[in-house]
C-alpha cells in the first residue's frame, strides 16, 4: 500500500503533493497552520488586501506546468499579466528612473537617466542570459547529488564555459567592471537580495538573475501573489489530495534505516513515503531528533531576512508603480549592517510594492496598500523592537522626502511581519527568507540535498534545500523530488 505523506503546505510541499498524486500516489498534506501557503499567503485589514510573502513572479510557466501535468488547462484556473515596468527606481539626490520591461527601452532610460551607454545594459543582459542557460539545467534541473547530473552533456558545456560563468570573482566586482556609473553598479547589484544575499559577497553568478525579469518577464497573477497558493490548492484537491490543516507533524518514524510514518498529535500515520516541506534544520532537529544530522549543511550561514511594514495608505502616488525602490545612499554599509554586524543599517534601502496599482481591488477607492520591505538580518536574538522602531522612522522619513509628502498621517493600517515572525509562522530557521545564503562559491553545493542518503523513502523540498529559496526555485525542487519517487506499483 504505497501512500505519501508531505509536511507543510508551502508552495514547494503543495507542487510535490500535485506531483505525486498524479504519478498515482494517495497523497496527505499535513499543516501546521490554519492556512496554506506557508509564506506565500495573504491577509485584509481594514478594506485593504495583502498578500503577506512573494510580490516579485517569475517563470509563471512553472505554474502553469503543474496544471497541464494534471491534465488541465492552466488558463481556466491561473491567470496571470506581464508587467509593462519592471520597478520604479529613487535615489536620495532626486534622480529617478522607470525601468521599462522593454529591454531596449530600458537601455535606453539608462543611458539618458543615469549616462551609462545602452550598449553596457544590452551586453549585461545578454550574457545574463548566457549565464543562465547554461547554469539552469546543471544546477535548478537535476539534483547536484546524483552522478548522472555531472557526466550529462549539459554538464560538460557547463565545464567548457567556466571561466565565463562568474563563479570566481563577485557579483559587485563583475558590475563595476562593467559599468561606469555608480547608480547602475547599485541597480544590478540589487538582484542579489533576490535569494537573501549580500552582492559583496555573493558570486557574479547570480547576474544570471536580471534574466528572468527583464529577457522573460515579470509577471503579476490577476487574483494576487496568493491566487499561486489558492489555485494550486485546488488543482491538488481535484486530485484527490487530502489537506490536514493544524495539524504539526511532531516526528518522522523511520524503522530498519526507511521513513514508515509521521506522528501527528502523538498519533502515527504509516505511509511509505515521506516528503518534509519544513525548513531541513527543524526538520533534523525537531522531528529526527535521534538520527545524525549533517551538521556542516546545517551550519551554513542563512540567507537574509525581512522587516515588513504593511501599510493601509489614504491616498494615491501617482509617480509609483507596482514595484519601487528607493535606494541607500551607501549600498555596501547597508551589507555589511545586514551580514556582518547584524542588524539594520540606519538608511536602508526601502522596497515598496503596491498591489493596488494593477489590482484595483485591493485598495478601498483613492488610497493604497503598501507592502514595505526593509533586508534584514536573520534571527539570532536581536533587539527587535528597538531596530523595528528605528527602522520605521528611518523609512517614513526617506520616503517622505522622496514623495515630497509626508506619508504618516496617511497610514490607516498596520501590520507587521519580522525575522521572529516569520520564523513562528513558517518554522523557517531563523524567520530566513531563501534558507542558506548564497554568499560564497560554494554555496549551491552545500545545501540539502532534495533526497536523505541515510534514511530511505526522506524526500526534502522548499527553499532551504536544492536548489534554493523563491518561488521558480521552490517549484524546481519539487519537480527533482518528484522526479526521484519510485512509480507506484498500480
Ligand atoms: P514555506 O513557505 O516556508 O512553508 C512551509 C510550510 O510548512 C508552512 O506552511 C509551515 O507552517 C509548514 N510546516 C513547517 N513545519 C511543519 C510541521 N512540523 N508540520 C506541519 N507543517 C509544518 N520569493 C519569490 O519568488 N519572490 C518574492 O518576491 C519573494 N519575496 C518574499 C518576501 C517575504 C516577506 C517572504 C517571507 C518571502 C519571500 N520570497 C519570495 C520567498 C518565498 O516566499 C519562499 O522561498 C517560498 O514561498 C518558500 O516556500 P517553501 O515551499 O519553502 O515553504
Amino acid at each position: 500500500n504505497q501512500t505519501a505523506a508531505v509536511i507543510g503546505a508551502g508552495i514547494g510541499g503543495i507542487a510535490t503533493a500535485i506531483r505525486l498524486a498524479v504519478k498515482g500516489y494517495p497523497v496527505t498534506v499535513f499543516e501546521a497552520n490554519t492556512y496554506p501557503g506557508g509564506k506565500l499567503s495573504a491577509f485584509e485589514e481594514k478594506g485593504y488586501r495583502f498578500d503577506a510573502g512573494p510580490s516579485l513572479f517569475t517563470m509563471p510557466q512553472l505554474v502553469e506546468e503543474l496544471f497541464i501535468l494534471a491534465g488541465e488547462d492552466p488558463r481556466e484556473h491561473f491567470t496571470y499579466e506581464r508587467l509593462p515596468d519592471i520597478c520604479h527606481y529613487f535615489w536620495d539626490d532626486g534622480t529617478w528612473l522607470t525601468a521599462s520591461a522593454n529591454p531596449d527601452q530600458f537601455a535606453q532610460e539608462v543611458e539618458q537617466t543615469l549616462g551609462e551607454p545602452a550598449a553596457h545594459v544590452r551586453n549585461f543582459l545578454q550574457h545574463s542570459a548566457f549565464q543562465y542557460d547554461i547554469t539552469e539545467q546543471l544546477f535548478l534541473k537535476d539534483s547536484l547529488h546524483k552522478a548522472s547530473t555531472w557526466l550529462s552533456r549539459k554538464a560538460l558545456r557547463g565545464y567548457l564555459n567556466f571561466p565565463r560563468l562568474g563563479v570566481l570573482g563577485t557579483m559587485n566586482q563583475a558590475n563595476e567592471q562593467r559599468f561606469q556609473q555608480t547608480k547602475v553598479v547599485q541597480l544590478f547589484n540589487r538582484y542579489a537580495t533576490y535569494n537573501g544575499s549580500d552582492p559583496y559577497q555573493t558570486p557574479a553568478l547570480l547576474n544570471m538573475i536580471p534574466h528572468l525579469e527583464y529577457n522573460i518577464g515579470a509577471y503579476f497573477p490577476k487574483k494576487g501573489m496568493v491566487s499561486i497558493t489558492e489555485s494550486l490548492i485546488a488543482l491538488a484537491e481535484r486530485k484527490g489530495v487530502q489537506f490536514r490543516y493544524q495539524s504539526k507533524v511532531e516526528r518522522i518514524q523511520v524503522r530498519d534505516g526507511k521513513a514508515v510514518g509521521v506522528v501527528v498529535q502523538g498519533q502515527e500515520i504509516p505511509c511509505s513515503i515521506v516528503v518534509s516541506n519544513m525548513d531541513i534544520t527543524p526538520t533534523y532537529r525537531k522531528l529526527l531528533p535521534t538520527e545524525k544530522a549533517p551538521e556542516r549543511t546545517l551550519q551554513q550561514p542563512r540567507s537574509g531576512s525581512g522587516l515588513i511594514f504593511y501599510w493601509g495608505v489614504r491616498r494615491e502616488f501617482a509617480e509609483l508603480g507596482v514595484h519601487n525602490i528607493f535606494f541607500s545612499n551607501d549600498y555596501k554599509a547597508e551589507f555589511e549592517h545586514q551580514f556582518q554586524y547584524k542588524t539594520i543599517y540606519y538608511d536602508p534601502t526601502v522596497y515598496l510594492h503596491i498591489s493596488s496599482k494593477i489590482k484595483k481591488d485591493d485598495a478601498p477607492a483613492g488610497g493604497e496598500n503598501w507592502f514595505v520591505l526593509i533586508n534584514a538580518p536573520a534571527n539570532e536574538g536581536q533587539d527587535w523592537d528597538t531596530i523595528i522602531a528605528q527602522t520605521r522612522q528611518a523609512i517614513l522619513a526617506k520616503v517622505s522626502r522622496s514623495l515630497g509628502v509626508d506619508i504618516e498621517p496617511f497610514i490607516e493600517s498596520e501590520s507587521i511581519l519580522d525575522p521572529r515572525s516569520i520564523e513562528l509562522r513558517t518554522s523557517s530557521y531563523q524567520g530566513a527568507l531563501y534558507g542558506t545564503s548564497s554568499n560564497n562559491r560554494f554555496a549551491a553545493f552545500l545545501r540539502h540535498p532534495n533526497f536523505s542518503s541515510r534514511i530511505k523513502n526522506l524526500y526534502f523540498v522548499g527553499g532551504s534545500v536544492h536548489p534554493g529559496g523563491g518561488i521558480p526555485l521552490c517549484l524546481f525542487s519539487a519537480r527533482i523530488v518528484a522526479g526521484m519517487v519510485p512509480e507506484t506499483s498500480s
